[in-house]
This record gives C-alpha cells, structure tokens and sequence, in this order.
C-alpha cells in the first residue's frame, strides 16, 4: 500500500461501499477499510423492502453480497484493517491501523452504528447466554421457547416479528404507551396471537446464574414490580455510533454522531461523513446510500476541482 492516498473511507456499510463506487468513477486514488465483513448492518437484517428498486422481501445478506460483488467487479481495494487512531496534520490526515500510518488528503467517515445497552447489572456477563442484540444472528437458539424483545422503535417490532415465527411466546417490553415503529409494523405485530405488548414497563434486573432464567420488571406509571421467566431477552434499543476514534477531531452532537452540512462536510473542510454515524433525521439503507454518494463527491470536488461551498 503506497504512505499516502487521495481519500480514505473508512467503514464497509452501504454507506461507505456507495462512497467507495463514486469514488472510483471519478478515478479517484483511495482505499476502503472495513475490518469485519462488507455489509455493516445489512448482515444483521432479514429482509430489506424499503429500499429504492429492489424486489420487496429482498433478503439482506444477498444485498450484502451484491455490495461485495460490486466492490470486486470495480476493483476496489478493501483493507481489512480497523483504524485505532486518526488525527489531522495541517490539511491532511494520519490514519494508523495495525501500527501502521497512512496519510490521505481526505476522508470519509462511514463507521456506523452499534446497538445500544440497557446498562443493567450483568447484561454483559448474560451476552450469549440468553442475552442478545440480534435477533436474526441468535432467534434460532429459541426455537420454541419464551423470549422477550425491549425496545419500541421499528428493530424492536421487527425482532418480535421474526422471534414470533420461531419461538412459542415473545413479549414486546416497551417502556412507553406507544411504539414508535411504523404503523404497518405495529399492525403486523398485534395481529401475531404468540406476541403480548407490555406496555409502560421497564426493565429492572436480569435474572439467572449461568443463563438468563428471567427479568425483574416494574411498571413505570404505577411503580409495581414484578418479574417474567424468559429463555431469551432480545435487546433492541437504538443504536450508538460508532465515532470513538474520531470524538476529539469531529464536532459530534450529544448522542456521538457526527455533525455535517448539506455535503456531508464535517467541521474540517477535507472530512465528510456518511450513514449511520452521521447525525441525520433519517437512519435507512438508502438515505445512507445516498450520502456515500455525496461525500464522494464533494470529496473529488475538494480534490480535483477546488472546494465548492454550498
Ligand atoms: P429507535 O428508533 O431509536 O428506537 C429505540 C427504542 O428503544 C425506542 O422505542 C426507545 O423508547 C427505546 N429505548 C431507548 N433506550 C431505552 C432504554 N434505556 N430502556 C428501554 N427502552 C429504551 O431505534 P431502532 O428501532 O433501532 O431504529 C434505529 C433507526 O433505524 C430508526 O431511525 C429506525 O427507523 C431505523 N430502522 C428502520 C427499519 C425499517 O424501516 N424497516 C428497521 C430498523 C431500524 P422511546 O420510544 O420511549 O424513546
């Protein structure tokens, strides 16, 4: 690998591979980093079916592949490296990876997100023994058993959806009156006779030795515990982007998500950032899709043609 490139893009999620394919069109010298697999969260969806010209009930992985297979049809190196560390000197920036440095005259930040907490006492200790944050990865270890999904947004619906065609009973745990998952979701989800929304409840304790036997719960209008004997607890609260490396360089919001303008440009006019670690009012495939496509742009605009402000 040469010690200094045009672009580097770091993260392999739609948003970044959509980056990497303008990109390369406008002939720019870059590299792609992504050091798990080419498809972020799409590997941990089922189907894909609001996403602009694909079949409905598409499945997620072959869109992963096709991702992959497109990156390989246009030649685009990938470096399965995971940056540690990224700085900005003068108008460029130094990425290490595996102790190595590399400097590039731009980048684009895609690394996403990862799913959120609850924060309970042995929520850790309980991942992977009856504790989990992916449905369509674990559903499988609960076949016929009781599980329960937290959360009210559209993962959490589409948890309890696809946990109610495997196991026997799946309660929905949200700590509100209403969900926030789309309306045909819900409609979907109260027609299931094996799912029971439990409305107004929080979580208060995870229960078991080795594995999860149950939650403490307690109902958050009236103040009432009391507690549920579950094989599974599907976590399903939102997520959190992944912008650790980057929190003392780019200008983050509240929640850790980085700040952009129009053009994706972060607070240093040679970074852009795009999908889901980028503060946006839509968290979807294609609005991150789309975003990749504009950070590239505007960084071949940076590079080859001058800095186009808005
Ligand atoms: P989300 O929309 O942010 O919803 C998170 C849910 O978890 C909310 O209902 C929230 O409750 C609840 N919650 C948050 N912290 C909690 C805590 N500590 N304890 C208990 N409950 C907690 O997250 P998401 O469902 O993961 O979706 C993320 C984004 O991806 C959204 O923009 C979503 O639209 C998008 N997405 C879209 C699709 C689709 O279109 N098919 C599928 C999946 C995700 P409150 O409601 O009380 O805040």
């Amino acid at each position: 690998m040469k010690e200094i490139i045009d672009l580097a893009i770091i993260g392999g999620g739609i948003a970044g591979v959509s980056a990497s394919v303008y990109a390369k069109r406008a002939g720019l010298d870059f590299c792609l980093f992504e050091p798990k697999v080419i498809g972020g969260q799409l590997l941990l969806m089922e189907t894909v079916d609001n996403y602009t010209g694909i079949s409905l009930g598409t499945k997620a992985s072959n869109l992963a592949a096709q991702l992959e297979k497109t990156l390989s049809d246009l030649q685009i190196e990938v470096v399965p490296e995971e940056i540690s560390k990224f700085e900005i000197s003068g108008k460029q920036v130094k990425l290490v990876f595996s102790e190595k440095l590399l400097i590039a005259n731009a980048a684009i930040i895609a690394t996403g997100a990862s799913f959120r907490k609850l924060g309970l006492p042995g929520e850790q200790e309980f991942t992977g023994r009856g504790v989990s944050y992916c449905a369509i990865c674990d559903g499988f270890f609960f076949k016929n058993k009781t599980v329960a999904v937290v959360g009210g947004g559209n993962s959490a619906v589409e948890e309890a959806l696809y946990l109610s065609n495997i196991c026997s009973k799946v309660y929905l745990i949200h700590r509100r009156k209403e969900l926030r998952a789309i309306e045909y979701l819900q409609k979907e989800l109260f027609s299931k006779s094996n799912v029971e929304v439990v409305f107004d409840t929080v979580i208060e304790g995870l229960k078991g030795t080795d594995y999860l036997v149950g939650v403490g719960i307690k109902n958050a209008i009236t103040g009432k515990s009391g507690a549920l004997s579950l094989n599974g607890l599907f976590i399903a609260v939102g997520v959190n982007p992944n912008t650790r490396v980057f929190k003392d360089i780019l200008s983050l919001d509240e929640s850790g998500f980085v700040v952009t303008d129009e053009e994706m440009k972060t607070n240093h006019n040679f970074v852009w950032s795009a999908g889901d670690c980028r503060k946006r009012p839509l968290r979807q495939l294609v609005t991150a899709s789309s975003e990749g496509a504009i950070a590239a742009v505007s960084a071949y605009k940076y590079l080859k043609g001058g800095y186009i402000s808005a």
